[in-house]
C-alpha cells in the first residue's frame, strides 16, 4: 500500500534526472531504501549488489558509520559556515589542504562547488577571467570530446559531447566545439595511429578557429557516461603536449575517475600529468554529502589574483562552497581511502574485474571489453565481425535494467548498447564474481528475447 502511494507520488511530482519522463510515468521507479557495503535493498527488501556505486561515486561503499559519525559530529557542532566575505570552517581548509597536497604538479589551489557539473561550470567562468584580465579576451572558444560528458549545467552540457544534452537545449554554443572521442574498439589502426589522430583533429580544429581565439580543451581520462571507452596509453599525454603547444589550456574532468576509481587517487597519476584545472566530485564524498572540486595550478591562480586589484572581488562563487559537513565527510572519505585500505583494495579488485571481463568475451552478445581500475565497459554487439550495434527498437537498456534487477544487480545500460560498470572500492573480489556471474546470466537472458536472438542469428 505505502510502496503503491510512493510509485504514484514519485510519477506525479518527481521529475527524475536525465529521464524520459514518459517512460518513467509507464515504468515508475525502483526506490532503495538501505545500504551496506556493496549491497543495496530496496523497499520490497529485494536486494542488488550495486555495481554501478550508486551513480559512479559511493566509492566507500555504503553504511561507513565513521562517515557518519564525522558529518554528525560537524553537523551538531557547526553545520554551516560561508566561505564568502573572508570566513573559514576548520574541515573545508583542512580538506583543501589534503587535496593540494596530493594533487598532481602545482594544483594547489581548490574551489568547492556542491557537484561535478557546477566544478565544470566554475573553470569555464575561471578560464573566461583569466583571458580576460590577461589581456586575450578574444580566447573563447573551447573545445572537448564526442561522448565526453562534462555535466548538465547550461554552459558545461554544450561541452558535453552527447547529443541527448544537446537536442533542444540550444548547445553547444558557437565557442564550444567537439573532436571524435579516442575509441579504440571502433579505430581502424593502432594505438599510436589513434592517439595520432587525435592530436591531428585537436590541431586542425585550433587551426581552423585560430589559435588566439581558443581558450582550452576539456575531456575525461576515460571517457564515462560516453561509454566507458579507454583511450590508449599515452594518448592524455599527447593531447597536454598539443595544448601546450597550442597555448590552450588543458583541462581534465576526473569527476567520475578521481579517488580512486581507476586505480591511483587521480587517473592523470597514471601518465604523470599536470592539467591546468582538473574537475573532481562524486567520490570526493563518496555520494554521503554533495560537493564538487576544481583544481587550479598555481601559475593562473597566481595570475588571476596579481592581475586583479586589491579590493576587487572576483565575483564568482556559491552559498555551499566549502560546505563544513560535506567537507567532514570528505575527510573521513579521504581517510578511508588511505588508511582503511580502500584504494588498495579498489586495485586489487580492479585487476580481478580485468580479468573477469575478459572471460565474458565468448559470449554472442560481447564484442568489447575494456577497464581501468573498479570502471568498466562491456560493448554489446549483434554481429561480432561488422560490430554491429543493437538497435533501439531493441529497447537493450530497459531489458537489461529489468533483467539485472531480478538478478540482483546493477549495472548501467547505455543507448548504444554499452554497458557500464563501477562498483565500490570496497568490492571483494568474491563479490566481483558475483557481479559478473550475475551480468552473464543476465546477457543470457537477453537471448531468450526473440528480436535480439534473431538479431545474433
Ligand atoms: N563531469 C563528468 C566526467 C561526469 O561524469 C559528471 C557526472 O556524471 C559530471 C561532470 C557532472 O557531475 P554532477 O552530476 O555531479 O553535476
Amino acid at each position: 500500500m505505502i510502496a503503491n502511494s510512493l510509485l504514484e507520488n514519485d510519477k506525479a511530482h518527481w521529475i527524475h534526472p536525465v529521464a524520459s519522463w514518459r517512460d518513467h510515468e509507464a515504468r515508475g521507479a525502483t526506490i532503495l531504501r538501505s545500504g551496506k557495503g556493496t549491497y543495496l535493498t530496496d523497499i520490497d527488501g529485494h536486494e542488488l549488489l550495486d555495481g554501478f556505486a550508486g551513480l559512479w561515486c559511493v566509492n566507500v561503499g555504503y553504511g561507513q558509520d565513521s562517515i557518519v559519525a564525522a558529518a554528525t559530529e560537524q553537523m551538531s557542532r557547526l553545520p554551516y559556515a560561508t566561505g564568502y566575505f573572508h570566513f573559514g570552517s576548520e574541515p573545508a581548509i583542512e580538506l583543501a589542504t589534503k587535496l593540494a597536497q596530493r594533487a598532481p604538479g602545482d594544483l594547489d589551489h581548490v574551489f568547492f562547488s556542491l557537484g561535478g557539473s557546477d566544478a565544470v561550470d566554475s573553470v569555464v567562468r575561471f578560464i573566461r577571467y583569466y583571458y580576460n584580465i590577461t589581456g586575450r579576451p578574444q580566447k573563447k572558444h573551447m573545445i572537448a570530446l564526442e561522448r565526453g560528458y562534462h555535466g548538465s549545467s547550461s554552459t558545461g552540457s554544450g561541452l558535453t559531447g552527447l547529443p541527448a544534452f544537446h537536442a533542444g537545449f540550444d548547445v553547444p554554443t558557437p565557442v564550444q566545439h567537439h573532436i571524435s572521442c579516442p575509441y579504440p574498439y571502433r579505430f581502424e589502426g593502432d594505438d599510436a595511429a589513434l592517439i595520432a589522430s587525435s592530436v591531428a583533429e585537436l590541431k586542425a580544429k585550433v587551426e581552423e578557429l585560430g589559435a588566439e581565439n581558443v581558450a582550452a580543451f576539456f575531456c575525461e581520462p576515460v571517457v564515462g557516461s560516453g561509454g566507458v571507452i579507454v583511450p590508449p596509453k599515452g594518448w592524455l599525454s599527447a593531447m597536454q603536449a598539443a595544448c601546450r603547444e597550442l597555448d590552450i589550456l588543458f583541462c581534465i574532468d576526473e569527476v567520475i575517475t578521481g579517488f580512486g576509481r581507476t586505480g591511483p587517487l587521480f587517473a592523470c597519476e597514471h601518465e604523470g600529468l599536470t592539467p591546468d584545472f582538473m574537475t573532481t566530485a562524486k567520490g570526493l564524498t563518496s555520494g554521503y554529502a554533495p560537493m564538487g572540486a576544481l583544481f587550479m595550478s598555481d601559475r593562473i591562480y597566481r595570475t588571476i589574483a596579481d592581475a586583479t586589484p586589491p579590493g576587487v572581488s572576483i565575483g564568482h562563487g556559491m552559498t555551499y562552497s566549502g560546505h563544513p559537513v560535506s567537507a567532514a565527510i570528505g575527510l573521513e572519505v579521504l581517510r578511508l581511502y588511505e588508511e582503511g585500505g580502500l584504494l588498495a583494495n579498489g586495485v586489487a579488485s580492479g585487476a580481478h574485474l580485468a580479468k573477469g571481463l575478459e572471460a565474458l568475451r565468448d559470449h554472442p552478445l560481447v564484442g568489447d571489453v575494456r577497464s581501468q581500475g573498479l570502471l568498466a565497459g562491456v560493448e554489446l554487439v549483434t554481429d561480432k565481425v561488422a560490430k554491429t550495434r543493437p538497435t533501439a527498437q531493441m529497447k537493450l537498456p530497459q531489458h537489461l535494467a529489468d533483467i539485472g534487477y531480478r538478478n540482483g544487480v546493477v549495472f548501467r545500460a547505455f543507448g548504444d548498447g554499452i554497458v557500464g560498470f563501477a562498483p565500490p572500492l570496497c568490492i571483494t573480489t568474491d563479490e566481483v564474481d558475483l557481479m559478473l556471474e550475475r551480468f552473464r546470466k543476465s546477457l543470457d537472458e537477453l537471448l531468450t528475447i526473440k528480436e535480439i536472438r534473431d538479431a545474433v542469428g
